[in-house]
């Protein structure tokens, strides 16, 4: 059998990566959610070694230098995100598929240096973006506007990725990620390596 994929899940701000992820792991309990690193404030409710592995700047750097991520970025406000590779080596001791959220730029550096990686883009339009990144409120008004700035960029590249699902009705959404990942999962199970 061929190691299992990596499955990463892409797109602007607001699309509803987080959302659709949560639902994901709960219909397929064999996947399992890397925690990335970031730089980024906590927000409240967000918990260290849960959503996130928060570092500082200089922690973060050192990482880097040591040649601990797997790949990252710097994203909005000079904040950093990356993705750990001892977080895909623990996922997979543990026998289970691991899942990346991810900007598109990570993203696309993972579907060209990991073989088998499957990448799918959640997509909605930049007014709905704005609608929920401000009913979210998560982020200052200064950082929902650098989001949404490079939500236009980011929307023109999901031809780049492997499958793209539109976020309109969240559980037609959801329905249809399912899906896509089942086959996608079927495929790999019957390839030789
Ligand atoms: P992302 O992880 O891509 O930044 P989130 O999953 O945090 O996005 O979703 C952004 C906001 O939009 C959240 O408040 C979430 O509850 C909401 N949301 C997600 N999907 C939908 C949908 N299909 N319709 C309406 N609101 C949604
Ligand atoms: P947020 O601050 O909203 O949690 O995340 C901002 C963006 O960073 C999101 O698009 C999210 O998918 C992305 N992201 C989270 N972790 C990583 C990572 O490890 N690497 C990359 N490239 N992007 C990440």
């Amino acid at each position: 059998m061929s190691p299992a994929p990596v499955i990463v899940v892409t797109g602007p701000s607001g699309a509803g990566k987080g959302t659709l992820i949560a639902e994901l792991l709960r219909r397929l309990p064999q996947l399992e959610h890397s925690i990335s690193a970031t730089t980024r404030e906590r927000r409240p409710g967000e918990q260290d070694g849960r959503e996130y592995w928060f570092l500082t700047p200089e922690e973060f750097a050192r990482r880097v230098r040591a040649g601990e991520f797997l790949e990252h970025v710097t994203y909005v406000s000079q904040r950093c995100y990356g993705t750990l590779r001892s977080e895909l080596e623990r996922i997979a001791r543990g026998g289970r598929i691991c899942v990346l959220e991810l900007e598109t730029e990570g993203a696309l550096n993972i579907k060209r240096t990991v073989p088998g990686a499957v990448t799918i883009f959640i997509s909605a339009s930049v007014a709905e973006l704005e609608r929920r990144l401000k009913e979210r409120a998560t982020e200052t008004h200064t950082e929902i506007g650098e989001r949404l700035r490079l939500a236009h960029e980011q929307l023109e590249q999901a031809g780049e990725f492997d499958h793209v699902i539109v976020n309109d009705e969240l559980e037609h959404a959801a329905d249809e990620l399912e899906r896509v990942v089942r086959r996608e999962l079927a495929l790999a199970a019957t390839i030789e390596p």
